[in-house]
């Protein structure tokens, strides 16, 4: 199920999609250099991980079923 989002600096409707930090090339140079660090990497890319507004790019979108969410649905004139 696709949970919808709100963007809490434009209120546009987000559809929750990932977004990894980092370079698959430095990732795959690691790997191809040293087996742990390149494992790190990856680690760390996943960890990155995060929804961001396509519309602005602000990071971490609320959630619309969130008391915040319903508040910022409401504050950019939304109609349930
Ligand atoms: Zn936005």
């Amino acid at each position: 199920m696709a949970l919808k989002l709100i963007c809490p600096n434009c209120g546009y409707l987000v559809r929750p999609k990932k977004v990894v930090k980092g370079s698959i090339l430095i990732e795959v140079f690691l790997w191809l250099l040293f087996i742990i660090p390149g494992l790190l990497y990856s680690l760390w890319r996943l960890s990155t991980k995060t929804s961001v507004c396509p519309a602005c790019g602000t990071p971490n979108p609320v959630p619309i079923d969130s008391p915040r969410g319903r508040k910022l649905l409401d504050e950019f004139g939304y109609k349930k």
